[in-house]
C-alpha cells in the first residue's frame, strides 16, 4: 500500500521554503488523460525547456515520452533520465558546434533552424563519420491566432521561411552527411483553443506534403510541435483532452493513412507539468501602506517570473491560496518576495484570509512549468529553491536549493601579481 501523501505543510516543515513541489500522479494524469485519447501513433516528446528538473524528465521519459532539448545541458539531463537516440530530438536557432557534434554522436534527430545550419550539421556529421538525419524547422506563411505567443507569418529568427524552401532548387537540401526527412513547425505557446490547434496541425501536415514533394525529401517524420496551453486564471478554461483529440484525430487518422511510416511527434512543455507544480513561499512580513496590505514572502518572482504575467497585455494573478487557511473571511492582499524592486510582486489584490500572518504558508497552483529556471534565480543573489517531487505517497528532494557556496564558488577576487606587491 502507498502511504498518504505529505502535505503542503508537512512538505514546507521538512524541506523548508521557498520550495517548488511537484506532484507526480497528477504528472502521470495529465500525460495519461492526452496519452488515452489521442491517435495511437503520435509519439509525444516532452519540451525540457518548460521544466528541465531531472525527475521530472525522468518521470516523463518513464512514461513513454521523447525529449525535445535546446542545450548541451538538456541533452545530458534527457541522457541521464534514460533517454536513447531515437527519443531525442534537438533543435534551438544558435546551436553550437560543440552541441550539435554531441546531438550527433548521441543519435538525436536535429532540427535545423537555418540553411548555414545545415552547412555545420554537414561539416560535424562527416567528421563523426555518420549520415545525418535532420528536421527542417519552417517558419510557415500562415499564422492562427489562439496563443499567447504566435509564430508563423513573421520574421523570426526561428525556422527557415516557407517561401524561401519553396523557392529553393532540391538541390540546396543535398549534402553528403546529411540527409532532409522531414519538417518540425511550432506555431506558438499557452493555445487554448482546441479548434486551433486542430487547424494549426492540419496545416503544418499540408505543408510538408507540399514541401517534401516540391522539394523531393522523404517525410520519415512530421512534428506538428505544439503549444498547448493550460488555464491560469478564472476567465480561460483548460483544454478538454476529450474534445482535442476528437478534432485532431481524423486530421492524424487521414494524414496516416497516406503516409503509414512517417513518425508522426507532437511537442509538449507547459500542457504536460504546469498542473502539477505548487511555489510554496512563507509570509515573513505584513505590512499596509497607503490602505494596502502586503504579504511579504521568503520567495517571490527571483523563483517564479511567470507569475508576473508577462505575456499577458494586463496583470492576472495565479491561483494563489493560503496553505491551511484558519478563517474564510477574505480581503485583498499583494503578494511580495525578498527583492528590492516593486516589480517582485507575485500577486495583486489577491484575495485571501483577512489574517494572515507571519509563518502561514502561501501556495501558488499551476507552477510546473516555467519556473525557476525562467526566472531571475540569481537577482540579489538569492539563488534556485528546492524542489520536491512526491510519488507514490513519498517526497523526494529532486534539487537541493542553492547555498552561498554555491553562488560564490565561480567567482574569484583579482590576484595582485606578485611584482605589483613587491613594487615600491
Ligand atoms: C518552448 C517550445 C516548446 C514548448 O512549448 P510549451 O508551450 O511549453 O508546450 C515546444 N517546442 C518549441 C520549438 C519551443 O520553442
Amino acid at each position: 500500500m502507498t502511504p498518504s501523501p505529505p502535505s503542503l505543510t508537512d512538505l514546507a516543515e521538512e524541506f523548508g521554503t521557498p520550495l517548488y513541489v511537484y506532484d507526480g500522479d497528477r504528472l502521470r494524469e495529465q500525460y495519461r488523460g492526452l496519452r488515452d485519447r489521442l491517435h495511437p501513433d503520435v509519439e509525444f516528446f516532452y519540451s525540457l525547456k518548460a521544466n528541465p528538473n531531472l525527475a521530472v524528465t525522468q518521470s516523463l521519459l518513464e512514461l513513454g515520452a521523447g525529449a525535445e532539448l535546446s542545450s548541451l545541458a538538456e541533452l545530458v539531463t534527457a541522457q541521464r533520465a534514460g533517454a536513447t537516440g531515437e527519443q531525442m530530438l534537438f533543435l534551438g536557432p544558435g546551436k553550437s558546434r560543440e552541441e550539435i557534434a554531441a546531438a550527433l554522436a548521441a543519435g538525436a534527430c536535429l532540427v535545423a533552424e537555418s540553411l548555414a545550419e545545415l552547412e555545420v550539421v554537414d561539416a560535424e556529421a562527416a567528421r563523426l563519420g555518420i549520415t545525418a538525419s535532420v528536421l527542417l524547422r519552417i517558419n510557415p506563411g500562415f499564422s492562427l491566432k489562439g496563443g499567447g505567443l504566435t509564430m508563423g507569418g513573421k520574421p523570426r529568427q526561428f525556422g527557415i521561411d516557407e517561401e524561401t524552401v519553396l523557392a529553393l532548387p532540391p538541390a540546396a537540401l543535398r549534402h553528403d552527411h546529411l540527409r532532409v526527412s522531414g519538417i518540425q513547425v511550432y506555431m506558438g505557446t499557452r493555445i487554448l483553443s482546441a479548434d486551433a490547434i486542430t487547424e494549426n496541425t492540419a496545416r503544418i501536415l499540408d505543408l510538408a506534403e507540399r514541401l517534401a514533394t516540391e522539394l523531393d525529401f522523404p517525410l520519415d517524420t512530421v512534428d506538428v510541435g505544439g503549444g498547448l496551453g493550460v488555464a491560469y486564471h478564472s476567465k480561460e478554461s483548460d483544454l478538454d483532452p476529450g474534445g482535442l483529440t476528437e478534432g485532431l484525430n481524423p486530421v492524424f487518422g487521414k494524414f496516416r493513412a497516406e503516409h503509414p511510416d512517417t513518425r508522426l511527434v507532437m511537442e509538449l512543455g507547459r500542457y504536460l507539468t504546469a498542473p502539477a507544480g505548487t511555489y510554496l513561499t512563507r509570509v515573513r512580513y505584513t505590512k499596509r501602506s497607503r490602505g494596502e496590505a502586503f504579504a511579504i514572502c521568503d520567495g517571490g518572482t527571483n523563483h517564479h517570473m511567470a507569475a508576473v504575467g508577462i505575456g499577458s497585455p494586463f496583470r492576472r494573478n495565479f491561483p494563489i491560496h493560503q496553505v491551511a487557511a484558519r478563517t474564510d473571511e477574505l480581503t485583498p492582499w499583494n503578494i511580495t518576495g525578498p527583492l528590492c524592486t516593486p516589480n517582485d510582486t507575485l500577486g495583486k489584490d489577491v484575495l485571501l484570509p483577512a489574517d494572515l500572518a507571519p509563518g502561514d504558508l502561501i501556495g501558488v497552483a499551476r507552477s510546473g512549468a516555467y519556473g525557476p529556471t525562467a526566472s531571475p534565480v540569481h537577482f540579489l543573489s538569492h539563488g534556485a529553491p528546492a524542489e520536491v517531487l512526491v510519488r507514490d505517497g513519498r517526497a523526494h528532494l529532486v534539487r537541493r536549493r542553492d547555498t552561498v557556496d554555491d553562488l560564490l564558488d565561480r567567482q574569484f577576487p583579482v590576484k595582485e601579481m606578485e611584482h605589483d606587491r613587491t613594487r615600491g
